[in-house]
């Protein structure tokens, strides 16, 4: 459909604004004092800089305007505004926690208590079983030096193979195609102000609107530019509102979709042939693959009209330059990574790689998302995005580590394979979790709770007590943003700098020093520095040489520079803000066709379920909602889960707006009331997966894996939907 583009007047821009819950002025009327302290919220990957002032009567730090710093130039969305309520003693853990039996109580610890158990229940497993036996499960949120020395603890001191993280579940399929066609992955290869000179952007499964509203500004910016706006969503979005053209494709069609317009530019002659020939290899497989998905077979795979097809390949094809960006839509698929792959080709045949204003990118999700996965809490990965079976990576790491490269464990198993195998012979018993939350965010999370529960040790790591931590036998309560200096590495591969604003409360620690206790308790008493700057430093030396290396970069230089893009190999480098400009980082300098093909689901709709699922989130809400539940202003905002549909299904079903209704796949249940839009398509529904519970979104989702990334299918599984009360009579 199209939508009116005029929304240059500033009363408008204001209330659409306000219409997507954000702020273009101040978040707070305090004035910032002399202690003012310059930071970044805690969230998304947008990573909004923010400046701290305070106290204020309801919280310990005031959110204050941060206008100077240019990602969002002082706009906060409602869960940056209200990131201070969670420093509030009365929301989050103040002190460690044990359970003394197996169903028994947690009671309150001391920390050396705490730490010689959970040192004794690790040396104890390890001893038994085996190193492998123990695992390290870390999280996308955590700073990029509690992230290296996550790594460096599980391969040093444990020895274990065996630690992965959430990030797995976020952008792993992005990472894995973009790697494949590019030879490096970083979220966007951009700086995000690239955005509104491009003359055509398709955002591909994303709803930016919801999950990072001051990034809206760039699109709004892209349009009044006279660019076009292609949104590719089987939901009408706050964002696909905006669009010039919206593409409601059913679940599982953008692979399909991807091919078909690739199919219509090479039909239309729109191929830049001679970037192709100069710049790429591998068209021919991918024009081969292109030309079985005709207009009128992708429509019935996809669902999209032939006209509107047609329409979007004019568009892309016949822009000055043009950019794709995926979120999570089209990456959460047991395909994801071949999805990514077609929507890479798309913009290979039409020369929009390595140029300016062009380009394929993914909008990375959790708040140090991209920095999260480069420095070695990926199974598969050693700082600086090395991978652990290279030899001469492990020599590097090894030799900044002080240790012998052959005691690095190899590759382990990736997270959904790691917690499926929680408790069993063969898997790991003992585990050491942090800022991570399974119990709600993984796939066919009840399966996931009852192999949390077969752990012989859990041990949690949070700043609240999250479902997953309730679970746990040692809960360590640990420090958050604005309580600790650190570095994360935005969306755009900008390092930038979060800031120590306040004290913690007593009894609660960091991370790092966490990790140092453990490591002296279990006989490696240096190498774990707690001061952030000091691990920065060393993380530095690690990457050096690597992709993402940081050795140019400093704490001083991301405060003076606003941050820094990697890679920045030395400190009078720059920066790198736009990658591959000159060559692509394969082996001969050129991009790689994917060259795929469509294949369906693992789980499509059959006579038992016969509906889509598919899950996202909410403006109010973030990830698991450990955090955003226990935000009373969020939370009234967004208060529980809800099962979107179609009037016409709701109709043909016999269910009314706000009724409970039961949603089961093959592997559960959820209920939760109503919400009927005509925004969705009639043979899908949706839920928001922020939720513990009889609503938890994430007990129906399907585990199946992506051959490459190891990403389950977190955005489409069938379902069968029905009033609550009819099936509880049945
Ligand atoms: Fe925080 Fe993301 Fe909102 Fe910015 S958009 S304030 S980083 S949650």
């Amino acid at each position: 459909m199209y939508r009116d583009r005029n929304i240059r007047d500033p009363v408008a821009k204001q209330r659409a604004a306000t219409f997507l819950g954000m702020t273009l002025t101040s978040p707070i009327a305090v004035a910032a004092g002399p202690a003012a302290t310059d930071t970044h919220c805690p969230y998304c990957s947008l990573q909004c800089g923010m400046r701290l002032g305070g106290p204020t009567a309801d919280a310990p730090v005031a959110v204050l305007e941060r206008p100077d710093f240019p990602v969002n130039r002082g706009a906060l969305c409602g869960k940056g505004r209200s990131a201070p309520a969670l420093l509030a003693r009365d929301v989050r853990l103040t002190g460690p926690l044990l359970r003394d039996r197996p169903g028994g109580p947690l009671r309150a610890a001391g920390w050396p208590e705490a730490l010689d158990r959970v040192a004794a229940g690790l040396a104890r497993t390890r001893a038994a079983y085996g190193p492998d036996a123990v695992g390290v499960f870390g999280g996308g949120g955590l700073t990029n030096e509690k992230a290296y020395l996550l790594g460096k603890f599980a391969r040093v001191v444990l020895g274990t193979a065996n630690i992965d993280y959430n990030g797995r579940f976020c952008m792993s399929s992005a990472a894995a195609a973009h790697r494949r066609a590019f030879g490096l992955d970083r979220g966007l290869p951009f700086p995000l102000a690239d955005l509104p000179h491009t003359g055509c952007l398709i955002l591909v499964g994303g709803n930016p609107a919801e999950t990072m509203p001051p990034a809206v500004r760039y699109l709004r910016e892209l349009r009044e530019n006279g660019g076009t706006l292609i949104v590719v969503d089987p939901r009408r979005t706050r964002t696909a509102e905006l669009a010039d053209l919206h593409l409601q494709p059913r679940p599982g069609g953008d692979l399909a979709l991807a091919l078909g317009l690739l199919h219509l530019v090479i039909a239309d002659g729109l191929v830049d042939e001679e970037f192709v020939a100069a710049r790429t290899t591998g068209f021919d497989g991918a024009r081969a693959s292109a030309m079985a998905h005709w207009p009128d077979r992708v429509e019935r795979i996809t669902g999209v009209p032939a006209h509107q097809l047609r329409e979007a390949a004019r568009l892309f094809g016949t822009a000055r330059t043009g950019i794709v960006l995926t979120a999570r839509g089209p990456e959460q698929h047991s395909k994801g990574t071949d999805t990514v792959g077609a929507w890479i080709d798309l913009c290979l045949a039409t020369g929009n790689a390595g140029r300016p204003y062009s380009g394929y990118g993914c909008l990375t999700g959790q708040g140090n998302g991209q920095g999260g996965r480069e420095h070695g809490q990926k199974a598969d990965q050693l700082p600086g995005y090395r991978s652990i079976e290279d030899p001469a990576a492990r020599a590097h790491v090894a030799a900044v580590w002080g240790v012998d490269p052959l005691t690095i464990p190899g590759p382990g198993k990736s997270a959904y394979e790691l917690l499926d195998g929680l408790g069993r012979p063969d898997g790991v018993r003992a585990l050491l979790l942090a800022g991570s939350n399974p119990a709600v965010s993984a796939p066919d999370a009840g399966h996931v709770t009852e192999r949390l529960r077969a752990l012989d040790l859990l041990v949690v790591a949070d700043l609240v007590l999250s479902e997953t931590a309730a679970l746990a036998d040692v809960v360590l309560p640990v420090t958050q943003w604005a309580e600790e200096d650190g570095t994360t590495t935005n969306l755009e591969g900008r390092v930038i700098l979060r800031r120590r604003a306040l004290d913690p409360p007593e009894g609660v620690r960091s991370e790092l020093w966490v990790l140092r206790e453990l490591a002296a308790r279990l006989g490696v008493p240096d190498g774990f520095p707690t001061e952030a700057e000091q691990a920065f430093d060393e993380l530095r030396r690690a990457s050096a040489g690597g992709d993402a290396d940081y050795a140019g970069i400093s704490y001083a230089r991301i405060a003076a520079e606003d941050g820094v893009f990697w890679p920045c190999p030395a400190e009078d480098h720059p920066g790198t803000r736009r990658l591959f400009l000159d060559r692509f980082a394969t082996p001969d300098g050129r991009a790689r066709f994917a060259a795929v093909t469509h294949r369906p689901a693992a789980e499509e709709p059959d006579d038992a379920y016969p509906l889509y699922l598919t899950t996202g989130r909410v403006l109010s809400q973030y990830q698991s909602g450990a955090q955003t539940r226990r935000v009373a202003e969020l939370n009234a905002a967004a208060p529980g889960p809800y099962v979107e549909l179609h009037p016409r299904l709701a109709e043909r079903l016999g269910i009314a707006d706000g009724e409970p209704v039961a949603v089961t796949s093959r592997r559960g249940r959820a209920v939760a009331p109503a919400r009927i839009t005509d925004g969705i398509r009639p043979d899908t529904v949706f839920m928001p997966f922020h939720w513990a519970g009889a609503g938890r979104a994430n007990s129906l989702t399907n585990p199946a894996l992506d051959p490459v990334s190891r990403m389950p299918e977190f955005k489409l599984c069938a379902v069968r939907v029905e009033p609550a009360h009819q099936e509880a009579s049945r």
